[in-house]
């Protein structure tokens, strides 16, 4: 019975890596136009000092479907 509790306790600390896993996760969104979930392509939009912004765009119809900011987290060592 503890053990479960413990388990659904964990901190929500991501290992280094799993990142990765969640770029994967992105590469499918919701067209308006395809009106349906659709494989897409990650273009580079900006290059931001907080990190670069990236456009989701359908593979089907080119529509920009979402955006994100990958933030530059190796880049720490910049602030001083
Ligand atoms: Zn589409």
């Amino acid at each position: 019975m503890n053990h479960f509790i413990r388990a659904d306790r964990r901190p929500v600390k991501r290992p280094v890596g799993s990142e990765k896993f969640r770029e994967l996760e992105a590469t499918e969104l919701y067209c308006a136009k395809c009106k349906r979930a659709v494989r897409v392509r990650k273009h580079l939009l900006l290059v931001l000092p907080e990190g670069d912004k990236y456009e989701y765009r359908c593979v089907f119809c080119n529509e920009a479907v979402g955006s994100k900011i990958d933030r530059n987290m190796n880049q720490h060592s910049l602030i001083v």
